[in-house]
């Protein structure tokens, strides 16, 4: 019988959303099905989409899909949002975007809505941005709020950046502490309809001209958008690729890798762990610990590294070079 992955790689739609629901509710199958995938990963040019609530995302979003697939590329969407308590808001999200690409073979969407999580947020939107890369999507779409809470932070997933500003939102200087701002390749300014955006522009561009940066750097281009009606969209679509092209020329894209396979590595490694320790510590083996302990028969230090011991003996690794 053919495996989830094996379905995915030649287009099964239905197995990607299965697996990227195990990757969602954290069973341990996805990460079986994931081992699979990793190897034909790593072709989709990776686009974050971040910025405060209401400032147009999932609309900049969705005139981006129909901007790529005028381009005749494949699309595929990750939503991630953390701030919401109601799990089922992203799904509701999904069918709304769905709306307008649902007949589209070319674009696949899908939310995290946060259900089975324990603190791997960044490493379930890796996983599915994984998988939609084996499903062989063009560019993928990573769209989050910026909260500036390190595990959100888009730029880690993302080989290109967009920060999402619009007037009237008032949160510049919270962005700036958050070290948002910072993260932007390319910055849109949207609501450009509204006054105050032309204001925005000009901040922006006294903040960017302000850095110091070297003449081989990628400057960050400052752009405007009315994502409800598109105009604009285009430009941000030129400008997205003319930064993938410069990182590419210029070697910029191999250090973005190896960064995120860096960070990646450390995910990944830190959740088997703690998976592990969580296993051992699950049988009655805590309670005699835990005892030993109240009695200061041992103390807690030594008890870890019996613990982390155990842990590491109870799974022999697999070949990896
Ligand atoms: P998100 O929370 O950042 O994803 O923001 P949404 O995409 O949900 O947009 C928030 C609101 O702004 C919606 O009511 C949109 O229709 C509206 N909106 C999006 N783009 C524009 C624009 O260019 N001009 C104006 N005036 N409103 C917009």
């Amino acid at each position: 019988m053919e495996t989830l992955a094996e379905k995915i790689l030649s287009g099964d739609e239905v197995a990607a959303a299965r697996l990227m629901r195990a990757i969602d509710d954290d069973l341990p199958m996805a990460a079986e099905e994931l081992r699979k995938l990793y190897k034909y990963t790593g072709n989709a040019f990776i686009i974050g989409v971040t910025g405060s609530p209401g400032v147009g995302k999932s609309t900049l979003v969705d005139a981006l899909i129909t901007g790529f697939r005028k381009r005749n590329m494949t699309v595929g969407v990750v939503a991630v949002d953390p701030t919401s308590p109601f799990t089922g808001g992203a799904l509701l999200g999904d069918r709304v975007r769905m709306g307008n690409h649902a007949t589209d073979k070319g674009v696949f969407i899908r939310s995290l809505a946060s259900r089975g999580w324990t603190g791997g947020l960044s490493r379930a939107t890796t996983s599915v941005i994984h998988v939609l890369d084996a499903m062989k999507k063009d560019i993928i779409l990573v769209e989050a709020v910026g909260s500036g809470q390190g595990e959100v932070d888009i730029s880690r997933v993302s080989d290109t950046t967009i920060v999402v500003l619009s007037p009237g939102a008032g949160d510049e200087i919270q962005m700036m502490k958050a070290g948002i701002l910072e993260t932007a390749d390319v910055y849109v300014v949207n609501k450009a309809d509204k006054d105050g955006a032309e204001n925005l522009r000009v901040q922006l561009e006294s903040m960017c001209s302000m850095k110091d940066r070297k003449s081989e750097e990628w400057n960050p281009c400052i752009l405007m958008t009315q994502a409800y009606t598109g105009k604009g969209v285009d430009e941000v679509i030129s400008a997205l690729l003319q930064h993938r092209d410069f990182m590419v020329k210029n070697g910029d894209i191999k250090k973005r890798h190896l960064q995120q396979a860096r960070l990646e590595l450390k995910d990944a490694a830190e959740y088997a762990l703690r998976k592990r320790i969580t296993s051992v510590l699950e049988s009655a083996y805590i309670e005699q610990l835990a005892n030993n302990l109240m009695e200061k028969k041992v103390d807690p230090y030594t008890a870890a590294d019996e613990v982390m011991s155990k842990a590491l003996s109870s799974r022999k690794p697999r070949k990896t070079v």
